[in-house]
């Protein structure tokens, strides 16, 4: 798939809205982000993964960990597509870990997933713990690239790169225009 493909892929299973949207940031911005509509479509999905696997190229991977909940579904794909296991972490008390018999073998190469980076706090998390357990990470994929600093200094290799710009309420221009808000409240699916 293109960069253009996978963008028109992402806008038709409706995951990129355009509209007048409060963040959960408080910020307003026209475009919302919402990568569960992709991971509704399991042959969307495992085609997505199919092109993540494909831009991972000659890397050696021997496992593939997630953390959860928004990396699950697309690290559970692109392990398919690898044909390689697959893991993922959990917040316990606050802290990333890695729960229910999941481990990371001593020196195993592993590719971090998620689905939408922004400054990356959960993976570079879970960086921390492939680390801890002995592992080395072979670089992380995500569907979304949000851009901006990160909090890892692992080579992200995004399926798009999408820059979304946000505003303070007071400089809103759809709010000058009186177009009502939209907050889609996605965090409630994360606790
Ligand atoms: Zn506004």
């Amino acid at each position: 798939m293109t960069d253009e493909e996978v963008l028109r892929a992402l806008q038709d299973a409706g995951a990129i809205l355009s509209g007048h949207f409060v963040l959960t940031s408080g910020r307003h911005s026209d475009t919302y982000v919402q990568c569960a509509r992709v991971l509704e479509d399991p042959a969307l999905t495992t085609r997505l993964a199919q092109e993540a696997a494909r831009r991972i190229g000659e890397r050696h991977v021997d496992l593939v960990a997630a953390p959860a909940v928004g990396g699950i579904m697309i690290g559970f794909a692109v392990a398919q597509a690898l044909g390689v296991r697959f893991i993922f972490s959990e917040r316990e008390n606050g802290s990333m870990v890695f729960r229910r018999g999941f481990s990371v073998p001593e020196g195993a190469s592993v590719l971090v997933v998620e689905d939408v980076v922004t400054t990356g706090g959960s993976v570079a998390e879970v960086i921390g713990l492939v680390c801890a357990a002995g592992g080395r990470v072979a670089g992380v994929v995500s569907l979304i690239d949000r851009g901006g600093r990160k909090a890892f200094d692992v080579e992200l290799m995004p399926l798009l790169r999408l820059e979304v710009e946000s505003w303070d309420a007071s400089e809103c221009r759809l709010c000058a225009a009186g177009v009502p808000t939209y907050s889609p409240g996605s965090r409630r699916l994360s606790s």
